[in-house]
């Protein structure tokens, strides 16, 4: 029997309509948006769930995200703990990847994965780079690593999308690192994996395998191609690390005589499927590359100002119609709303001006939508396109996949139909979040997964786990570890 979900304001489409209502077939699709005017007349056969004083939305997709980072929030932020850079952050980065076991990994993705539930979030794209033990040793399953995520995401019913990350070298001209002894792969065991890991979730409705060469540093240029020849063979997406710190154009420079992004294109490497996560130090010339291959970028804005790693120029994006997507990427905090109001204030406070991304009051920009309703499409359909899913505007024949924000929640009181998608990128937080439903079926309610309790004691336990082995390791990855 289809269900129809009766909310007070219903944003959909791209847009928030007082009294529509949104109808739902048995098997998690959307059939249709009802009129106010025709929800009375519609036939009994229909469940009706009424959510008074809820706002319904699509929910959001959360398309750059390393569960493991998460075990150390906090850790690095002042300048003895973490250094006074991005590089010396990452010194830190490696030794919580030093640690976890295919358990703990789990543990650590559960956590992660209900804070990104009880911040709206429905679909994760995890840029998994962790693929071998604590010694650098292939597990007896290669893809133990990415299982325990699977698994994570599985047992919470979220919707995943796992790209599986090559990670070949330390850079151009670097000796290896032993910080990145679990990363690392030689090129055709790393697509052996892709492709076992992708074949044994092909069937599984929820869940995506696509690929990622971590970076031009990381990834070099004759195995590049191997791996965006899979993803056009089998229809994935591809996603990749690129121009987040001007370090890393400077030794594209060196060795390619051009910038990531140029290289990328000059090469064919650059298509619809392509996911660009940070974009900070590009042009022009490059942004209308990557508008030309209709590449997606991934912004994480309150990952890129935690790290100190420069503004991303979303007005250049905006303005090509180049489409952005979000990530919570290292975790330094799961806040979606956060992402999309710092994109625009970011730019605010570098050029002093307001409504820096409203399309609808620019001429000639390529994204013309106002403010709300371009950064809602950020946070929802341009996530669901880049990780490979349909979806994101409830439309009729996508997954329901929507969360409802209770619009008695302090920070929302008075947001009606017109105000509605300011008021939510502007000023809502995941403690609005009401409930999220996964092709129909409800994975929050009342803010709470079923499994909260034991998520929580579990990720405490592996924390205590965490800081006993640091102390028992300081320098964890230059030791044979237990
Ligand atoms: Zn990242």
């Amino acid at each position: 029997m289809p269900t129809l979900y009766q909310p007070e304001i219903l944003y959909a489409e791209g847009h928030a309509q007082a009294g529509s209502a949104l109808l739902v077939g048995d098997d998690g699709i959307v059939e249709r948006i009802v009129a106010p005017d025709e929800i009375s007349s519609l036939t009994s056969d229909i469940r009706r769930v009424a959510m008074p004083g809820r706002a319904l939305l699509p929910a959001f997709a959360n398309v750059h995200s390393h569960s493991f980072q998460r075990l150390f929030r906090g850790c690095a932020e002042g300048r003895r703990a973490g250094g006074d850079t991005f590089w010396t952050w990452r010194e830190q980065m490696y030794r919580a990847a030093a640690f976890a076991d295919p358990d703990q990994m789990y543990s650590i993705a559960r956590a992660v994965f209900l804070e990104m539930a009880q911040a709206g979030t429905s679909l994760v794209g995890e840029f998994h780079y962790v693929h071998r033990d604590r010694n650098g040793r292939v597990y007896t399953n290669p893809n133990a690593l990415a299982e325990s995520i699977l698994a994570a995401a599985r047992s919470l019913g979220l919707r995943i999308t796992l790209l599986r990350t090559a990670y070949f070298r330390a850079g151009f001209n670097l000796a290896p690192h032993p910080g990145q002894r679990r990363f690392y792969e030689q090129p055709d065991e790393y697509l052996a994996n892709l492709d076992s890991l992708a074949a044994a979730h092909c069937a599984q409705p929820l869940v995506r395998v696509g690929a990622a060469p971590h970076s031009i540093r990381a990834v070099p240029l004759s195995s590049f191609h191997p791996i965006a020849e899979w993803t056009r063979k089998h229809a994935r997406p591809m996603h990749l690390h690129i121009s987040e710190q001007p370090a890393e154009n400077e030794a594209s420079l060196r060795e390619f005589g051009a910038t990531p992004v140029s290289l990328l294109a000059a090469e064919g490497l650059l298509d619809a499927r392509t996911t660009l996560v940070h974009a900070i130090h590009i042009t022009e010339a490059e942004m209308e590359q990557i508008a030309s291959a209709r590449a997606t970028i991934c912004s994480c804005p309150t990952t890129e100002r935690n790290l100190g790693d420069g503004i991303f120029p979303a007005d250049l994006a905006a303005r090509l119609g180049v489409p952005i997507a979000f990530g919570s990427d290292s975790q330094a905090q799961i806040h979606p709303f956060e992402d999309a109001r710092q994109l625009e204030y970011h730019l605010r406070l570098r050029d002093r001006e307001r409504g820096v991304l409203d399309g609808s009051a620019r001429e000639a920009w390529r994204n013309s939508q106002p403010i709300g309703a371009s950064l809602i499409e950020a946070m929802t359909a341009n996530g669901y396109r880049s990780l490979g899913f349909a979806g994101g505007h409830l439309a009729a024949g996508e997954p329901a996949d929507f969360l409802t924000l209770r619009l008695d929640a302090i920070e929302l009181l008075g947001a009606d139909a017109a105000s509605l998608a300011e008021q939510v990128v502007f000023a809502a937080s995941p403690s609005a979040v009401d409930a999220v439903y996964v092709q129909g079926r409800p994975i929050l309610q009342d803010g709470e997964h079923a499994e909260s309790a034991s998520i929580r004691a579990e990720y405490q336990q592996v924390r205590r786990d965490f800081l006993r082995f640091q102390q028992q390791f300081p320098d964890p990855f230059r030791e044979v570890l237990p």
